[in-house]
């Protein structure tokens, strides 16, 4: 695009979203705490699924200084069910070396909030352009995919060796009199225009200087490089039962679902039962020995880069002490207790059931 063609694109965009945006609540501050949570939020995330929870989480810990003091379970509490945990780790992280390091303040420079735990290239644009109006471009999916049809990028939107391209192509359209209407408007622009799958070129503000468009391209772009098909596993979980209480263990912290709780058990191996497999990772993983009563159910769940079939069991406590030789933080809770504490979504597809055997068993 010529210079000419750049600032007309940048007009053309900017006027269509001042008058085509979604009205959502963090589009509402300038508070770039709100503006940072959101965008964490947003990553690899519907905005349907964030409007469930960005409002719980700023009413819970309305700044910093109040993320920054709570435990990190009260944390996962409120983002349960909103997947990738460790980004909100790492803004419990954050928030803390905001007050520690920083008077309490978050950042006005790119390189300063650039350096904080969970901050990568697209959240330190993000939050910079819009709540500081610095000119830096951020480049999500949906913005990726507005760039690879305007230009006709050739390079794969999902390998790692693209991310330079689409940045520059970034960096070249980015308006820096308006940088953070200028970002808000790609991402828009691709979550309601340019979507995946047909996207309404007919309405789109930028269509006169889309190579897609203009060539009848649209659905060769973005290039996608094919991924493997994810593999799945096969686990067990065990509810063991002990004086009308159920042991419950906490995930270590700086692993997958880091600092959540889950009822114990692991991955059945070969020539083994589901209920081998339940006694053996108790015995393996908690130092109790435990017997299987019941079969409660089968779960499935997907995570990004695997699934997993999910085998849950009763079990009866029968011998020894918990994590008498492992540091496993645990606890005996009873069914009523089992909502202060975050699980998994995995989890949570049986939780009910143990509910209504609860109910069941007091009728
Ligand atoms: Fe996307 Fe169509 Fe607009 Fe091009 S013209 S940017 S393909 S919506």
């Amino acid at each position: 695009m010529t210079s000419k063609e750049i600032a007309q694109f940048r007009k053309n965009l900017l006027a269509w979203f001042k008058t085509h945006h979604r009205k959502l609540p963090w589009r509402e501050t300038k508070e770039p705490y709100r503006i940072w949570i959101s965008e964490v939020m947003l990553q690899q995330t519907q905005v349907k699924k964030v409007l469930e929870y960005y409002q719980k989480f700023v009413d819970r810990f309305p700044d910093v200084q109040h993320l920054a003091e709570v435990n990190l379970q009260d944390v996962l509490k409120i983002w349960e069910g909103l997947g990738s945990y460790a980004r909100a780790r790492n803004l419990h992280k954050a928030a803390k070396v905001v007050m520690r390091d920083l008077a309490g303040e978050i950042p006005s420079d790119y390189t300063t909030f650039r350096k904080l735990p969970g901050v990568g290239e697209y959240i330190a644009a993000a939050v910079q352009s819009i709540a500081f109006n610095q000119p830096y471009a951020a480049v999500d999916g949906n913005v990726k995919r507005v760039l690879s049809r305007l230009f006709l990028t050739d390079s794969p939107v999902n390998q790692s060796t693209a991310a330079k391209i689409f940045q520059a192509n970034a960096d070249l359209l980015l308006d820096r009199s308006e940088p953070g209407a200028f970002n808000q408007a790609m991402m828009e622009l691709g979550a309601t225009v340019c979507r995946a799958t047909s996207p309404t070129c007919i309405v789109c503000p930028v269509n006169n200087f889309c190579g897609a468009f203009q060539t009848a391209r649209q659905r060769g772009f973005p290039v996608r490089h094919k991924s493997k098909p994810i593999p799945e596993y096969h686990l067990v979980a065990g509810i063991v039962h002990k004086d009308k209480r159920m042991l419950i263990t906490q995930r270590k912290r700086d692993g997958l679902l880091g600092g959540l709780w889950e009822f114990p058990g692991g991955e059945i191996q070969a020539q083994e039962t589901a209920g081998q497999t339940c006694v053996r990772e108790i015995q393996e993983q908690v130092d109790l020995s435990v017997e299987v009563i019941a079969y409660l159910t089968r779960v499935k769940h997907t995570y990004t880069h695997f699934k997993i079939v999910m085998d849950v069991f009763r079990c009866n406590y029968q011998s020894g002490d918990v994590a008498l030789n492992k540091p496993v933080d645990y606890r005996w809770i009873t069914i009523d207790q089992i909502d202060q504490f975050p699980f998994p979504r995995s989890n949570h597809k049986f939780i009910p059931l143990l509910m209504q055997g609860e109910e069941n068993n007091n009728e």
